[in-house]
């Protein structure tokens, strides 16, 4: 159309939007992106890559002392974070030039800029120009929110400045019991803090697997966490060098850092959705249909801001399904079921599909098979661990719905056993296929004996 610079402006180059520039400009869309920190967004930049390099340096401890059981003389290792630190922005800032390169040679023009909405069609940007759209994709992601205002809250920290840190703090206290508070006080642990995990409801990762966050509490643990629920950080005290944290129900724990990891909200703040009337759901994220449209059909939103499944792959599969459907001629809606997921604790917890509890509320026959055992690994290094898997099958028709692992490489395994419970494998697809011996993966494919099967009563 004439009067439009540009047939897409999408703003935010994170792992969504970059997916939505490169593929809508690959079918022959003018596209303009701007980004107004680095390109990237929170997986490449602070979030899932910089994470999983943290994760790999903190089991390197666990790795050193398994040695010695298998013969080896290690010398008293000593870790330095800003060595690890200083690395792990070096392959960061590599990263970005990758994603940077990548909007290049696609013929997407990038705009650092902050970016927001003037109109349904036009994108003001910090320097006061202006662009004509025909298209608007929103993707700018989410932000760490800390809460109600408490006492000293100025000295928390979130997982933004954890990655920054000048030196590894002594003693940290994480509040929090999703995915970033538990990795982090893993990683923590695993490079040497002494950690406390406070969390305010009964169990860490609500709305996993019972069973599996048994397991994962038991053994962070074991590795030394103090893992402390139902309360909540009342207040934050700084004293000289160290902070005095106030719990709600009266303890204190004296620390050198804080870390609060209580959840992201949408970054939907200063766009000028407002003026648009856009459309924000409950959960604070822009309402969306099931192919990314918004309530202003001419926008529409992908990634953390819709506030759907917040993960990075399902963030990119949006923002190809986005393209694919407005610039393509396929229209794509993402299917949001059956998302195999992983937390990079220590030990690591991969799931698929339904929890127990959620079987039960679903199915009429909920089969449930699981077990707990001392990995290979393990014996001849003398570490006190277990590994945790489950298999639930809906008792009527054999299909697996979920599989809960806790244990090294859950999140690789959950990834191969999400295509097979996907295709809808049934128990019996599992106990033909023969194992591969030794190896933890096995026990899911010899697991015979039912821990329990649950049956509804039918209505007469
Ligand atoms: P989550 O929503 O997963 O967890 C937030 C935690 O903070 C919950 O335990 C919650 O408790 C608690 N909480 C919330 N509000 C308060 C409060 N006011 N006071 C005390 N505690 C509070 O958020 P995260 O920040 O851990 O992660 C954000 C998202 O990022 C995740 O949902 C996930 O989608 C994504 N992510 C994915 C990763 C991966 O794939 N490995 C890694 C990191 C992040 P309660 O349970 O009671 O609500």
């Amino acid at each position: 159309m004439a009067d439009h610079d540009v047939d897409l402006f999408v703003i935010g180059a994170g792992s969504g939007g970059v997916r939505a520039a490169r593929i809508a400009s690959s079918y022959g869309a003018r596209v303009m992106i701007a980004e107004e920190y680095r390109v990237g967004g929170t997986c490449v930049i602070r979030g899932c890559v910089p994470k999983k390099l943290l994760v790999y340096a903190s089991r390197f401890s666990d790795d050193f002392e398994d040695a010695a059981g298998y013969g080896w003389t290690v010398a008293e290792p000593e870790f330095h974070w800003p060595t690890l630190i200083a690395n792990k922005d070096r392959e960061i800032a590599r990263l970005e030039a990758a994603y940077t390169g990548t909007l290049e040679r696609f013929g997407v023009a990038l705009v650092k800029s902050r970016a927001a909405l003037e109109d349904a069609h036009t994108v003001r940007l910090a320097t006061g120009a202006r662009v004509r759209a025909e298209t608007i994709l929103i993707s700018t992601g989410a932000w760490p929110h800390l809460g109600p205002k408490i006492p000293g809250i100025e000295h928390a920290i979130t997982s933004n400045e954890a990655f920054h840190l000048a030196q590894l703090p002594k003693r940290i206290v994480v509040q929090g019991g999703g995915y970033i508070a538990v990795e982090f006080a893993c990683i923590f642990a695993g490079l040497g803090s002494d950690v406390t995990l406070v969390y305010r409801g009964e169990n860490i990762l609500r709305g996993f697997d019972d069973d599996v966050r048994e397991h994962l509490r038991n053994e962070m643990r074991g590795r030394g966490i103090t893992v402390t629920c139902g309360h909540t950080v009342a207040a934050i005290e700084k004293s000289g060098d160290e902070f005095k944290v106030r719990l709600s129900d009266s303890g204190v724990i004296a620390a050198d850092k804080v870390m609060f990891a209580i959840g992201r909200r949408p970054n939907v703040m200063g766009l000028g959705l407002e003026s648009l009337q856009m459309k924000i759901h409950g959960h604070g994220g822009i309402d969306v249909d099931e192919y990314s449209r918004s309530s202003v059909p001419n926008i529409y939103a992908v990634g953390d801001v819709t506030n759907r499944v917040n993960l990075t792959p399902v963030a990119i599969r949006e923002g190809h399904a986005f393209a694919d459907t407005v610039y393509g001629g396929k229209p794509t809606p993402v299917d949001h079921t059956n998302v195999p997921t992983a937390v990079f604790s220590e030990p690591e917890v991969g799931v698929i599909g339904l929890t127990e509890q959620q079987a039960r509320e679903r199915l009429s026959i909920v089969d449930v098979y699981k077990t707990s055992f001392r990995p290979m690994k393990a014996t001849l290094s003398g570490r006190n661990t277990r590994s945790f898997m489950k298999l639930l099958v809906d008792g009527v028709t054999d299909r697996v719905v979920g599989c809960h692992i806790v244990g090294p490489d859950a999140g690789e395994l959950i990834q191969i056993i999400g295509v097979a419970v996907r295709m809808g494998a049934t128990k019996a697809d599992f106990d033909a296929t023969m194992a591969v011996h030794p190896t933890v993966a096995e026990e899911l494919v010899t697991m015979r004996e039912k821990a329990m099967s649950y049956g509804r009563a039918v209505a007469e």
